[in-house]
């Protein structure tokens, strides 16, 4: 093939172009994200580093995609939700991500807050994922191969908790590690009954918001090496 012919292929795949991820931001926004620094991180985040190339076609379609062990890069529009409602109270410092997976999410809030601390519990997706951070020159981020259920609690307590997979109860140790007004936003229910949740630590206690339905895998027991 030359050159020419090449450069035109890339070019016809679009899946890197910044107007196919443009495109993806006005969805987003059309669709009530209104977080215009979110947007922004969003914008510039290549998620087709973060997805089998096989797949790199549908980076920017607004929709989940398998990454292999029976998991998923979560659609753009629930990571925009998630990010822009923990960010709704102001800036924060310390988040507890919990479900790395491609590491998507741990990008996008990587450049939004000070520092994330993210727990998986397949260690073969925490390597990519952490793999994939070096590349973009993220370097506020660090990685916890371990059960979520446990959250990390050696660093706790956290301004922001985030649970990407979602759990039949709100774990224990999560509202443990929740600092006071922090805010925690996680998918609680079994199967196709979820619905997202804000949890905000008050001095008298947890105040719990419901955000509406969505579909997550659920959030597993203990940690494999795959
Ligand atoms: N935010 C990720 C979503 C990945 S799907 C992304 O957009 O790519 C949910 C992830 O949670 C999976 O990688 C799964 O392995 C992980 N997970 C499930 N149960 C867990 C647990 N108990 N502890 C840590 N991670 C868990």
């Amino acid at each position: 093939m030359d050159r020419h012919h090449h450069h035109a292929l890339l070019r016809g795949a679009g899946m890197t172009s910044q107007r196919t991820r443009d495109r993806l931001i006005q969805r987003l926004m059309d669709e009530g994200i209104q977080n215009s620094q979110v947007l922004e991180v969003m914008r510039h985040t290549p998620r087709h580093m973060f997805i089998d190339e096989a797949l790199a076609n549908r980076a920017y379609d607004d929709t989940a995609l398998p990454i292999g062990h029976n998991q998923s890069i979560s659609q753009p529009y629930i990571v925009a939700r998630m990010t822009e409602t923990l960010l709704a109270a102001g800036p924060l410092d310390k988040v507890l991500e919990i479900g790395t997976g491609s590491g998507y999410q741990t990008a996008v809030l990587a450049q939004l807050v000070e520092r994330v601390f993210s727990v998986e519990r397949i260690q073969s997706l925490q390597d990519r994922a952490k793999k994939r951070l070096q590349l973009l020159g993220i370097r506020n981020a660090v990685f916890r191969w371990g059960d979520g259920w446990e959250g990390w609690p050696a660093l706790a307590s956290y301004n922001g908790i985030l649970v990407t997979a979602a759990a039949a109860e709100v774990p224990a140790a999560l509202l443990d590690q929740l600092a006071l007004g922090g805010r925690m936003v996680i998918p609680v229910g079994i199967g196709s009954l979820q619905q997202l949740m804000l949890i905000t630590r008050e001095s008298s206690g947890f105040s719990q918001q419901c955000l509406g339905g969505v579909r997550f895998v659920p959030l597993l027991n203990g940690s494999v090496i795959l």
